[in-house]
This record gives structure tokens, sequence and C-alpha cells, in this order.
């Protein structure tokens, strides 16, 4: 078969690239175009949102943790918890129903003011993706993103603690190492003022500076 432009090279042409030319940037634009954002992916990434804990978050919503009922190596042959040494190591048990995290969950639901009864992990999720989507709740939907995805780590940090370094913090040191994460973020945030942000600094017992002052209107002459 004749060819229809003999007298033309061949030419390499990226086609998910507008210029032809091949940009990972663009490769990674044209793949994530297809696939739709999960509903989760505003608990895990918004504003003022911690990068190591959202990352944690991400692969444990996903299930994704090497939690110890999914791998079993030479260095880890063990499955039960290490944080209530009585149930195997799941991600529903780790984040979910161990004894150790649910106190921790309890007080923060409080604290936060929401009062949830999930059955699994896979339920909280489901229904904290819907219910802390809405806008109107804006700065109370965040802090109880801040404050999920900061236990998330907190759990993953202190089970790793016990497995790797055989050592451990206590529930309470926990807790407070949580809530003092959570704090200083929000005291790095700018809350504009209302009855919701000034609910957060009493609640969360942080300054009055933590809301921004209103603009003041230009002088008029
Ligand atoms: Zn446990």
């Amino acid at each position: 078969m004749p060819l229809p432009y003999p007298e033309k090279l061949d030419k390499v042409l990226w086609i998910p690239s507008p210029s032809g030319g091949f940009s990972l940037a663009q490769t990674l634009k044209h793949m994530n175009q297809h696939l739709p954002s999960p509903p989760w992916t505003h608990l895990v990434w918004f504003k003022n949102s911690i990068p190591k804990h959202s990352f944690t978050l991400w692969v444990a919503i996903q299930q994704k943790l090497p939690t110890l009922n999914r791998r079993c190596t030479s260095h880890i042959n063990a499955t039960i918890c290490t944080l209530c040494n009585s149930h195997l190591e799941s991600h529903d048990h780790l984040f979910f129903q161990c004894i150790f995290t649910k106190p921790l969950w309890s007080f923060l639901q409080t604290r936060c003011g929401f009062h949830i009864f999930p059955n699994s992990w896979q339920s909280l999720i489901n229904w904290a993706s819907h219910h802390w989507r809405n806008c109107k709740g804006f700065y109370s939907n965040s802090v109880a993103k801040l404050a999920l995805s900061s236990l998330v780590y907190s759990i993953w940090m202190e089970r790793n603690r016990r497995i790797f370094r055989k050592r451990s913090l206590s529930q309470n040191a926990l807790l407070h190492q949580i809530l003092d994460t959570v704090r200083l973020e929000l005291m790095s945030a700018s809350l504009t003022d209302s009855p919701s942000s000034r609910r957060i600094i009493e609640e969360w017992e942080l300054p009055a500076s933590v809301i921004r002052p209103p603009t003041k209107p230009p002088d008029t002459i």
C-alpha cells in the first residue's frame, strides 16, 4: 500500500497535550478529567487542612493503610491491635471500634457540637461526607474535619509508636495532642466575626484576636 505522504517524515505526537509535545502536567490533567472526585474529597482536602493529616486520612478512607489484618511480615507477625491488645487490627477497629479510640472520638464529637451513631468506619465517612459538605456551617464543618483528620493521624502515629518504637502515649496525652493541633490550626486561621466563629473561639479557648476585625468602609469626604 502506498504511503499517503511519502515525502514527509513521521512525527511523534503526544495526543493529551495541545502542542503535541510530552508534558507530565498535561498527562495528569488528561487522566484526572476522566475520574470523578469521590464524595469524601472535601473531608480530606480543605482550607487549613494539614497535609500529613490529609494524606493519612486519604489512605485510611480507602482502607489502604497497612493494618495488621492486611499484612504479615517477618518483622510483624501479630495481628492484634496494639491500642487495646484484644482485637484484630483493621481500619474499622482502629478508627472506629477500638476502646482506646472511642472515648477520643466521643470527646471530639461533643467539642465539635455533633453526635452521630454510625455502625462502621465506612458509614462514619459516608455520614461526614454528606453532612459536612454544607457551606452554611462552614466554620463548624471545617473544625470537625480538622478534628477527624487529626484524630486519624494521631491514632495511626500512636499505633506505629507502639509497634516500632515500643513506646506509648496515654489516651489523655493523645487527646491533648489532638486538641492542641486543632487549636493551633484554628489560631492560624482568620475567622470573620459571626455567631459560629464566636462559639468556636469559646469552645476551643482561643484568643478573641483570632477573629478578623471587620473591614472599615472608606472614609467619605
Ligand atoms: Zn484496639
